[in-house]
């Protein structure tokens, strides 16, 4: 089959590769039908995020139809057409159990190398390094889906895969960011980074009565997306984001801010030279600029809500900030399984639309075009789907 490989910093090619097979009674393999390419992936294409091999198959979005079934999966059926949750969760551990699909204590091969990290060991993840499980992803024309008696949701008749295949990732991810932020009526919420998720963010901060949503960003096409959606922006290479922020809430500040940016932030201040010598002596992994104004900007007792993705550690964290402005920091890889179905319901009421961030359709064998409009925000690129 042709799949979607990482070959280094920002080089990913097309490859013929062996196709996926069962492994496990409980796998289905999947003929995908679509795919996208997520900021997450960036990450890797910038090779910000450790234990990746030349030869990986990319990508965690993705949908398809069931074309080869284990015995022990009995909830599913050749010919179905199925959305696949990012995370793989076994649906029966101490996590699983709590809805807490992301942390599944059950699917990552690889959980010493990530305990050596992190402490404890997520969840596995399609198509995101040896750290989360090696396993091969969804950028290709089949993958293997484990614990398919648990993850896969079936797509109701009359929807058509751009309507739903956000479900795998960013619309939960960006719903559950929305939702740490504890949205009461009257609330204003800012956000960092115009990019899927934040904009996504938008929309779900809405739908959850917030009064006001505020978006930071610097790229025009990205700000001009938000402001459609109602979203106060600001140019952060224009404005003084602080004093905006001050001045639209009276003093207050923001009742929850997002960073959706993460571990890659740009910024041509001092801090941000400071950041990427630190990164280059292998001193600070990521570089948290939009973290660190979230945390400043918020009001106090307010709630900090961290979907951006983080690898490692980062430098001048305002702790002093979070503790004595009593903030409540929140953060994690989406519980997809746990948003997949309800969200779909609003879909298919048409209460809830993501197709609008889609701005390039392109077959698989292009991804590498895909890649760089995507990562260098060329040809006014917000989001890329791809089709085996
Ligand atoms: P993206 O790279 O397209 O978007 C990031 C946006 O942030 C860009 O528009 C960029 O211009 C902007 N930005 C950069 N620095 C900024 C700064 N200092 N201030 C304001 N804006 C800034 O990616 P995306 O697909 O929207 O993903 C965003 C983040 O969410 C990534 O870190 C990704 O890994 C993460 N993510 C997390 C989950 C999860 O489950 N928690 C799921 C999907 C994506
Ligand atoms: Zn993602």
């Amino acid at each position: 089959m042709r799949a979607v490989c990482w070959n280094g910093v920002a080089d990913v090619r097309v490859k013929t590769v062996p196709d996926p097979t069962i492994i496990n009674p409980r796998d289905a393999i999947i003929r995908v039908t679509s795919t996208a390419i997520c900021g997450s992936d960036l990450h890797l294409y910038s090779g910000d995020v450790p234990a990746m091999r030349k030869g990986d198959i990319l990508g965690h979005e993705f949908m398809g139809e069931v074309v080869e079934l284990g015995p022990e999966v009995k909830n599913l059926q050749k010919g179905d057409r199925v959305l696949v949750p990012f995370p793989i969760a076994c649906g029966a551990c101490f996590f699983c159990k709590r809805e807490l699909w992301s942390c599944c204590d059950n699917s990552n091969p690889n959980a010493a190398q990530a305990e050596e990290h992190w402490g404890h060991s997520p969840a596995g993840l399609f198509g995101y390094s040896h750290l989360t499980g090696g396993y091969a992803g969804g950028q290709a024309q089949y993958v293997r889906v484990p614990f398919a008696d648990v993850g896969p949701l079936k797509v109701p008749e009359g929807l058509r895969d751009e309507q739903v295949l956000f479900l795998t990732d960013i619309l939960p991810t960006a719903w559950q960011a929305a939702e740490h932020c504890n949205i009461q009526r009257g609330d204003t919420v800012a956000i960092w980074g115009a990019g899927p998720v934040g904009l996504l963010t938008v929309v779900c901060a809405y739908a959850m009565g917030a009064e006001r949503v505020i978006i930071i960003d610097r790229v025009p096409e990205r700000l001009e997306t938000a402001r459609r959606k109602n979203a106060v922006i600001i140019n952060d290479e224009k404005a003084d984001v602080g004093e905006v922020l001050r001045d639209i809430t009276g003093g207050r500040g923001p009742d929850a801010t997002i960073d959706a940016v993460g571990m890659e932030a740009h910024d041509v201040g001092l801090e941000n030279a400071y950041d990427r010598a630190r990164h280059a002596m292998r001193l600070e992994t990521d570089r948290p600029h939009a973290l660190r104004e979230a945390i400043m900007h918020c009001r106090k007792g307010g709630v900090v809500s961290v979907p951006g993705f983080y690898s490692g550690t980062v430098d001048r964290f305002p702790m002093g900030a979070v503790a004595n402005k009593g903030l409540t920091l929140r953060s994690g890889q989406a519980h997809v399984h746990r948003y997949m179905r309800p969200l779909l319901d609003r879909i298919q009421r048409g209460e809830l639309d993501a197709t609008f961030i889609i701005t390039h359709r392109l077959p698989l064998e292009e991804a590498a075009h895909g890649y760089d409009i995507f990562k260098n925000k060329r040809e006014d690129c917000i989001k890329v789907v791809l089709t085996p």
